[in-house]
This record gives C-alpha cells, sequence and structure tokens, in this order.
C-alpha cells in the first residue's frame, strides 16, 4: 500500500492506529504517509498477503481462470482508497452530481510506480516539466451548449445558492464561464485552484487564481498536447480570460529528454523534484507531459512529503 492510501478499519490495520488514524470526510481509516524509520525513507505498507483471507480467496479464483503469474490488484477486495484532503465548507458547495463522463479527471502516477515505462517504453520522450502546485483540481468545462465547473470528484451547481463558493466564483469572475460560450469548442480546462483556504496556501496568495495544467478535448476524448494546450490558453485570453487570474502552472523546462536533465533512473527523478515553487521553499514536486500527449508522471519531493503536516 504506497503513501496517500486510505486503509479501511480493519483488525489487520489496527496496529496502525496511533500512527496513521483519519478521517476523511465522514469517513475513518488509516492514512499511509512517507515516514522516516531508522533512518530511512518509508514509502508504503507490505503485509503478508496470508493476513487477508478474502484476498487469498479473491486471488486463488481469478487464477483459475488466468494461470499467468503476475501482479494482483486487492486495492477494492481490501476497501483501500486513495487519501484526499477534505475540501472545506466554502469549496465544497452545492453538488450538481458526479464528475462529467465525458471528461478524465486529472490523477498522475507517482514515478516510482513507473520504472519500465519511463526509463524503457519512453525512453526517447520529450517533456514538458511543470511545477506541481498544492491546492485543489478545478474543472471548468463547455460541451455542445453547456458549461460547467467541477471539483476533483463533483460537478457543482452554477446558481445563486453556491455564489460564494470559490469554484463558482473563479469559474465566473475569471471570465472563463462566458469565453467557453463565445469559444464555442468542446473542452475542459483543468487548472489548480489555489489561494486564501485551500491547502493552508502555502504560497500566501490574497487572492485566488487558476494554474492551469491541462485542457481535454471532449470531442476527441484526449488531452490537448503541450503546444496545443498553450494555444488554446493564447486564445481564451485574447477572447477575455483574465490573464492575472488564469495562468499557467510555472514551466520548469520545456521540450526535454531525460538525459538532457541527466537523470537516467528514480533517484535522480526524486533529487529533481527538490526546489522551490512560486513562493515556497519547497514544492510540492514537478509533473512530466511528454509532447506527445500521451503519457505523463509526478515524482514528490520527499522534503515536502516529511515536512507536510497534513
Ligand atoms: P495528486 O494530487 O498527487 O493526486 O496529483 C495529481 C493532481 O496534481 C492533479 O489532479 C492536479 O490537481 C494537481 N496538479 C498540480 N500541479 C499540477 C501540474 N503542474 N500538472 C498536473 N497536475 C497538477
Ligand atoms: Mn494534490
Amino acid at each position: 500500500m504506497e503513501i496517500d492510501s486510505f486503509l479501511p478499519i480493519r483488525p489487520e490495520f489496527e496496529f496502525l492506529r496511533k500512527s496513521s488514524f483519519k478521517k476523511m470526510g465522514d469517513q475513518e481509516g488509516f492514512r499511509i504517509k512517507s515516514i522516516k524509520l531508522r533512518g530511512k525513507l518509508s514509502q508504503g505498507l507490505a503485509l503478508p498477503y496470508a493476513m487477508f483471507p478474502d484476498a487469498m480467496t479473491a486471488f486463488h479464483k481469478t487464477r483459475a481462470y488466468d494461470p499467468d503469474e503476475g501482479n494482483f490488484d486487492v486495492t477494492d477486495i481490501l476497501g483501500v482508497q486513495k487519501y484526499e484532503a477534505p475540501i472545506p465548507a466554502e469549496l465544497s458547495g452545492q453538488v450538481a452530481g458526479n464528475f462529467p463522463s465525458f471528461i478524465k479527471k486529472t490523477d498522475q502516477e507517482r514515478c516510482q510506480n513507473l520504472g519500465v515505462e519511463i526509463f524503457e517504453t519512453n525512453k526517447d520522450a520529450r517533456y514538458e516539466v511543470t511545477v506541481k502546485l498544492d491546492g485543489t483540481s478545478f474543472t471548468g468545462f463547455f460541451n455542445n451548449g453547456e458549461d460547467g465547473v467541477c471539483s476533483r470528484n463533483w460537478s457543482l451547481k452554477v446558481n445563486e445558492e453556491n455564489q460564494y463558493n470559490s469554484f463558482v466564483r473563479m469559474f465566473i469572475n475569471s471570465g472563463l464561464q462566458s469565453v467557453l460560450h463565445s469559444y464555442g469548442k468542446n473542452i475542459a480546462v483543468s487548472g489548480e485552484l489555489m489561494g486564501p483556504g485551500i491547502q493552508g496556501n502555502r504560497e500566501n496568495l490574497r487572492e485566488h487564481r487558476l494554474y492551469v495544467f491541462d485542457i481535454y478535448n471532449i470531442d476527441e476524448q484526449r488531452y490537448m498536447t503541450p503546444d496545443e494546450r498553450h494555444d488554446t490558453m493564447d486564445e481564451l485570453w485574447t477572447y477575455g480570460v483574465d490573464g492575472n487570474i488564469v495562468r499557467h502552472v510555472p514551466i520548469l523546462h520545456n521540450y526535454v529528454t531525460l538525459p538532457q536533465l541527466n537523470i537516467s533512473n528514480t533517484d535522480d527523478l526524486l533529487a529533481f523534484a527538490e526546489g522551490p515553487s512560486l513562493t515556497h521553499s519547497i514544492r510540492e514536486g514537478l509533473v512530466y507531459k511528454s509532447f506527445d500527449g500521451k503519457f505523463s508522471f509526478k515524482t514528490i519531493s520527499n522534503k515536502f512529503l516529511l515536512k507536510s503536516e497534513d
């Protein structure tokens, strides 16, 4: 169970209660975090599979159909979820429904899980390397005449009742909602909503800002490449999106290969993740996106993981 796993309350996990008990919304469980154990960094929890009879049963059933050895994912069987910091009340707002199924969520895979894909399959990839900002995921979209704004997991009501919600305010006040209509293409703009009341406002922003990191082409069901995204951003700004409020996430390197950055293994990637963000001396990490738009991953700063309180 890698870091950011949220384990359910069950007897096998009770030994974690003192160190890791945590609430996520109205659920109780145990959160796995990076910790130092005897001077070494621990990035997860490994338990013998014999401890979990339900997982063993499911494993053996599966193997009856697929005799190949291989990984067996027990996430759902054990009820393990991804830990997400709860969204405070002024942010959560009135929910209109689920995150739209015609857009993809903005998750990134941790580099530690992708050794072969990074250093073999995609070894010649050219990347856009951006700073990973620690706010909350925002998506504003326009699709066949209708617009909407979403948090990481929900679509929110854009109405009177929600007029003080930070997502809705950003969507309207930045000009994004009206510009998406005049622009008229079916797209979803995703960015990190940053500022007062969000994740402790580590960057000390005085007002809310949206740092765009991805634009989704809904008709083609794919993320735009970095080049397409920059062209689209330019057009949205020209159409009237406020460039002071809506920016692009900081780009650290553009069109680089990993060898050009002297990165040849996961340790190099993690060392390279360390550094400042907008105003803070310790950033959360970096995100690498290939220029063909097909491959991406995150590298999280170990300093950040060990320091962050939440
Ligand atoms: P995590 O929050 O660790 O699950 O990582 C994925 C999230 O990072 C995305 O859902 C975004 O909300 C956020 N994020 C922040 N900065 C960036 C960035 N530069 N590129 C992509 N995602 C980012
Ligand atoms: Mn995050």
